[in-house]
């Protein structure tokens, strides 16, 4: 599958990720998990990006086109489930741009929407496994972590992000809200928009498959 994932911080973009992964071995490429393994690796690219990813703001275009650019240019992969990729209008044409020079057909963009009290209590609840290389996440509700708060996978201790504070979530939602939705109308005007409106995992991978089945072989 070449899907891209569209939706509110706590939509559920990379559970579902993993989930579709899982169904067909299409590589998740998540902007936020290679940032911040760049942070805990102290590169120059993670150092600038911190600031920005503390405070809840998104890091400039440029620097994700590039890491974009790079990950695509170097190690082109056949299926992908691009996560918290393009969040701005720039990157979206950008990545139309690259698309158009590699020969890429995207299958579909799915828009997961969810209302904001279920974000809200999701964020909230939310913990992220400390490896950069794992980043699993748990729900302490719904999927809680391992005895002693460890990762189910990988043993590693299981946090609260820094920018999971009610202030960086509050400003995620407003730059989500003004600078990322504009891309649900963006790509409605493309045709390659699909809505989902389930809240539970395996229902929503199952409309995004179903839906990425009438458009390609998966
Ligand atoms: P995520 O894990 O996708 O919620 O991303 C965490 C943070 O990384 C965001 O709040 C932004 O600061 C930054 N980030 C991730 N993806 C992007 C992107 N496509 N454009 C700009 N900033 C991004």
């Amino acid at each position: 599958m070449r899907i891209i994932l569209l939706g509110a911080p706590g939509s559920g973009k990379g559970t579902v990720a993993k989930r579709l992964t899982a169904y067909d071995g299409s590589v998740q490429i998540s902007t936020g998990d290679m940032l911040r393994s760049e942070v805990q690796q102290d590169t120059p690219l993670g150092l600038k990006a911190l600031k920005f990813m503390v405070a809840g703001n998104l890091v400039p275009d440029e620097l994700i086109l590039e890491i974009i650019a790079t990950r695509f240019e170097l190690n082109p992969p056949s299926g992908f489930l691009l996560d918290g990729f393009p969040r701005t209008i720039p990157q979206a044409t950008a990545l139309d741009a690259m698309f158009a020079r590699l020969g890429i057909q995207l299958d579909l963009v799915a828009n997961l929407v969810v209302p904001e009290d279920v974000i809200l209590d999701r964020l909230s609840n939310r913990r992220t496994c400390s490896n950069t290389a794992c980043q699993e996440i748990y729900n302490l509700k719904s999927n809680p972590p391992g005895a002693g708060d460890t990762c189910r996978k990988c043993g590693s201790l299981v946090i609260q992000r820094a920018d999971e504070t009610v202030e960086a979530v509050t400003r995620r939602l407003q730059v989500y809200r003004s600078t990322t939705e504009p891309l649900v109308e963006y790509y409605t005007r493309t045709g390659q928009l699909l809505v989902v409106k389930d809240l539970k995992t395996d229902d929503v991978a199952a409309s995004i498959i179903r839906a990425a089945g009438a458009h390609a072989c998966i």
